[in-house]
């Protein structure tokens, strides 16, 4: 059975995102996948934006143009810009998208959950670091199946 799990990357009352990452497969190639910057960066674009539409968290502009150089985009609606993190839970922390996309994917594939120690071992951050990270993820996750995704995300938009 595939395991699947909803990850509500940015605040409720905002568009809810389903995650599914299905690579890597192992920790230790996720750790070298995300070791990319670019493909981190990509992944989190894909978890965010599954249908590829980039939608400006600010005003929901679709017009926008992107700075490769600093992975920032700029709305031609509301004249901000704008990044991947903002108005989601990796928003307000100084931890990189490499560290956060293999801490998703530990909390997606690892079966029998992680803890603290073990995410701080192996993203080589402080376990206060760790901790609330993991307590960001936590809030955001919905461990649920698929089919009955419906009515969690029904629920906690109401
Ligand atoms: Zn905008």
């Amino acid at each position: 059975m595939e395991l699947r799990v909803i990850i509500y990357l940015t605040h409720i009352r905002c568009d809810a995102t389903f995650a599914y990452m299905k690579e890597p497969q192992t920790l230790g190639d996720a750790i070298l996948y995300f070791s990319d910057p670019h493909r981190s960066f990509d992944y989190a674009v894909k978890l965010r934006w599954p249908d590829g539409k980039v939608k400006c968290p600010r005003c929901g502009g679709l017009e926008h143009s992107f700075l490769k150089t600093r992975r920032i985009w700029f709305c031609k609606q509301c004249k901000k810009q704008f990044t991947v993190k903002l108005k989601t839970i990796f928003e307000d922390s100084p931890v990189g998208l490499d560290k956060w996309m293999i801490a998703v994917w530990m909390l997606v594939n690892c079966k029998n959950g992680i803890s603290s120690h073990e995410l701080a071992r192996s993203l080589r951050v402080t376990q206060k670091t760790a901790w609330f990270m993991l307590q960001r993820l936590r809030q955001a996750i919905d461990e649920s199946p698929r089919h009955e995704a419906t009515g969690a995300e029904a629920k906690l938009a109401a």
